[in-house]
């Protein structure tokens, strides 16, 4: 009875309602020693509580953030209190916090639509068919300079768009970026939009990017999961993965970053449909990873590949599957922190960097280690801001700040790129 009322309940929300995080907290959680971490990590499979690991399990003195319904709050309190663990309230009502953020939304959608690129507000977060048309919108702005490429399509049958930047030449070395594959984390299609008004802002006005793309051409997929997109608009702010049922399970959805084929199915990946980490039945089973694949092989030619995430300010090359180092490490340590470096430098953002596997955790399947060995070398993986004060419901007005302190690091990588050929 109970169970039948439950997925009653869970399909009434799917179907017609939004899902509200009414009392939810985000706690941040600090595991002292192994024990502390084992015990920490052994809440990831009690599925009742319906925890969403926002930072997962790493490392001993490096915090876990997660999600805490309002159902277990009280037992996941008690349950920490009693095993010494320490822990904070990062998030007091995260609905109070997402409540702020439709306001924003729809006070900004009540001043008339931009009709072109020029007052697009990039200080706002955006529905997907207004990025949509933000893109169409630059297209026809600047037709020497940028077209729309549909690589493929989601599972619910939306185009995923690719910007393409390029002053001529037939296939020219490429460097690639992509924004939003975890649907959730906001900041990033909003720091992408951002990216592709400033690529055709400073060409022919900043002789770095000029170079760049006098001898390169820049991809640009802004929405990359827009199944996601849609549905974390209309109705669940939290989801991350991708939209497609999974046979035999109440379960949605495929992590875009454990379904590719490096490493998949290894540790730092779940086998369970119910997990924010489910892999997929199989590598690139996702339309919206295979649709990507397909493309950069086809090319042949891309040189770098940097794949943009929040939160908590991080710059990450390959491996997160393996410990085995990469070829080319020190270079890409180096690169790294001279990229880090560049976007500390606008407004004193810190970041950490390093190969995935020592900097968060092992993880596999993950799209840069893929792309890395596919003999792109400079791969690269974004953590953007912030550090867990907000997570993935950064304030709108840290969109601007945060896409320009990027672009110093992306371009520090994009400069590299282009003046070291191979
Ligand atoms: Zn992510």
């Amino acid at each position: 009875m109970m169970k039948g009322l439950l997925a009653f309940f869970a399909l009434f929300v799917a179907v017609l309602g939004k899902e509200t995080f009414d009392g939810h907290q985000v706690l941040r959680i600090i595991p002292r020693d192994e024990i502390q971490l084992s015990v920490i990590k052994a809440l990831e499979d009690i599925i009742e509580f319906e925890l969403d690991f926002w930072r997962g399990v790493t490392d001993v003195a490096v915090p876990v953030d997660v999600r805490v319904p309002f159902h277990s709050l009280q037992s996941i309190k008690i349950y920490l209190e009693t095993q010494d663990i320490e822990y904070s309230i990062m998030i007091e009502d995260l609905q109070v916090m997402l409540d702020e953020e439709r306001e924003e939304m729809e006070a900004a959608a009540r001043v008339p639509q931009p009709r072109g690129t020029d007052s697009f507000d990039f200080s706002r977060y955006h529905t997907i068919d207004e990025i949509y048309s933000f893109q169409d919108m630059l297209v026809a702005e600047n037709p020497n300079l940028v077209s729309k490429i549909v690589i493929g399509h989601s599972y619910e049958g939306r185009s995923l768009n690719v910007l393409k930047f390029s002053t001529g030449g037939t296939s020219r070395p490429a460097i690639w970026i992509d924004t939003g594959i975890h649907s959730r984390e906001w900041v990033t299609q909003a720091s992408g939009t951002w990216f592709a008004k400033k690529i055709v802002t400073d060409y022919g006005r900043d002789p770095a990017l000029t170079n760049i793309l006098d001898k390169m051409d820049i991809f640009l997929e802004i929405v990359t999961n827009p199944d996601g997109y849609h549905f974390t608009h209309n109705n669940n702010r939290m989801w991350r993965k991708t939209r497609k049922p999974n046979p035999g399970s109440r379960c949605d959805g495929v992590d875009p970053n454990r379904n590719w084929d490096a490493g998949f199915g290894g540790p730092g990946a779940s086998g369970n449909p119910c997990s924010e980490t489910y892999r997929g039945p199989k590598a690139h089973s996702e339309s919206e990873v295979k649709s990507i694949v397909d493309f950069v092989k086809s090319h042949g030619n891309f040189k770098a590949f940097i794949s943009i995430h929040s939160y908590s300010q991080m710059l990450l090359y390959p491996y997160g599957y393996t410990r085995t180092p990469v070829r080319d490490r020190d270079e890409l340590h180096a690169l790294a922190k001279k990229a880090i470096t560049d976007l500390a430098s606008l407004y004193g953002t810190r970041y950490k960097y390093g190969s995935i596997i020592n900097t968060i955790y092992q993880a596999s399947g993950g799209t840069i280690d893929w792309t890395y060995n596919q003999g792109i070398k400079y791969s690269y993986t974004f953590e953007l801001r912030d550090t867990g004060r907000y997570g993935f419901v950064l304030p709108a007005n840290q969109i601007i700040p945060t896409a320009e302190e990027t672009w110093l690091a992306l371009m520090a990588i994009m400069n590299h790129t282009v003046r070291n050929p191979y």
